[in-house]
């Protein structure tokens, strides 16, 4: 049986802190509003979030369990499913989801997020986003004096140069190619950092947490916490369709979708919010970002609504004219 598509001015792709703001601002806006949504959002291996305030520590599913009753209050709709192809004409796009509905929208706000793709250490997926780590700010002050190692990668100095802020027990351990830069040396021996050339190829742990790093050579060590630095990928191929192509990042630490400063991208009517546009954003980051480009697409539906309008009207004064009215 053939189903009729939801219409809505505006689908959101991605119900984490970028999509639920753009829904709660264009919900409030009395905008119809549909958000997609395959509830994976990229902090949900954590058990807290951090540094958003008011919020310090909730479990990163229950903020947006908030978020999401807050929008519904407003008319939003959600739909649990994943967005896997997306095509555009003359009445806006047409989107396919992976339960087998359709959805029509005027407007696309793209806040689908990055994907951590982890360096390939065997056994570190089972400890990532608990004590594998990659941002202080995240979840630094929870590894504070403790011993933390750093993996080796194009980020490593930075890393470790960061996390010395919360301990003074921190050591870079080196791919063996690896000939470090002396400024670069000079500054992790100025710090206090260990640098060992050892290049670690696995982890293990009980199960909640990773306790010992194994190299190449044979040897572990006792570790309470380990940085690496995953590759950002902005996942953009349900938007294929109609044209749209992740870019490198010019930081090098992944993949992104290029827009304008009010998330605008080169194809009309889509538009991106979030860690897609701004991998490095925090979550208060990149619900400030949704709401930022929720406000602007609802300023493109007025503008588009207000040109409607005078033209209909123009057109309605010519007929009068031509009635002799
Ligand atoms: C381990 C870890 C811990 C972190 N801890 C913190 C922290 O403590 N504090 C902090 O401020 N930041 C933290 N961050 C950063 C935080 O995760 C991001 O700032 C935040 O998730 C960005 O929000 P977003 O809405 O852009 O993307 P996301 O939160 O990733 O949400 C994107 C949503 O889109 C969905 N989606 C993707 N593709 C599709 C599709 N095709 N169709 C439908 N839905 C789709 C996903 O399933 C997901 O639900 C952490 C990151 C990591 C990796």
């Amino acid at each position: 049986m053939k189903t009729t598509p939801d219409a809505c001015d505006v689908a959101i792709i991605g119900g984490g802190a970028a999509g639920l703001a753009a829904a709660q601002a264009l919900g409030r806006s009395r905008r119809s509003v549909v958000v997609i949504d395959a509830g994976e959002p990229r902090n949900a291996p954590a058990a807290g979030v951090h540094n958003f305030l008011t919020r310090d520590g909730l479990p990163p599913r229950e903020l947006l369990a908030l978020g999401r009753a807050e929008a519904e209050g407003y008319g939003v709709r959600f739909r649990d499913a994943r967005a896997t192809a997306t095509r555009r004409d003359d009445a806006g796009f047409g989107i396919e989801l992976d339960d087998g509905r359709q959805l029509l929208s005027r407007r696309i706000i793209l806040a689908s997020g990055v994907s951590d793709e982890l360096p390939e250490v065997a056994g570190l997926a089972a400890y990532w986003g608990k004590n594998a780590l990659h941002c202080p700010y995240c979840h630094g002050w929870e590894v504070r004096d403790r011993d933390i190692a750093v993996l080796d990668s194009a980020f490593a100095v930075h890393q470790a140069l960061m996390f010395r802020q919360l301990s003074d027990r921190v050591t870079l351990f080196t791919a063996p190619e690896r000939e470090l830069d002396p400024v670069e040396r000079e500054k992790l021996e100025a710090r206090g950092i260990g640098i060992v050339p050892r290049e670690i190829n696995a982890v293990r742990g009980n199960d909640t947490h990773l306790t010992h790093l194994l190299f190449r050579d044979g040897a572990d060590r006792a570790v309470d916490a380990l940085v690496v630095m995953p590759h950002f990928a902005a996942g953009v191929s349900a938007l294929s369709g109609v044209g749209l192509e992740a870019t490198v990042h010019p930081s090098g630490i992944g993949t992104y979708v290029v827009t304008d400063e009010t998330g605008k991208t080169e194809i009309p009517g889509l538009w991106a919010a979030g860690n897609i546009r701004d991998p490095m954003a925090q979550v208060v980051m990149a619900a400030a970002d949704g709401l930022r480009v929720g406000a602007m697409v609802n300023a493109d539906l007025i503008q588009e609504e207000t040109d409607a309008a005078v033209a209909a009207l123009r057109i309605g004064a010519v007929a009068e004219v031509g009635s002799g009215r």
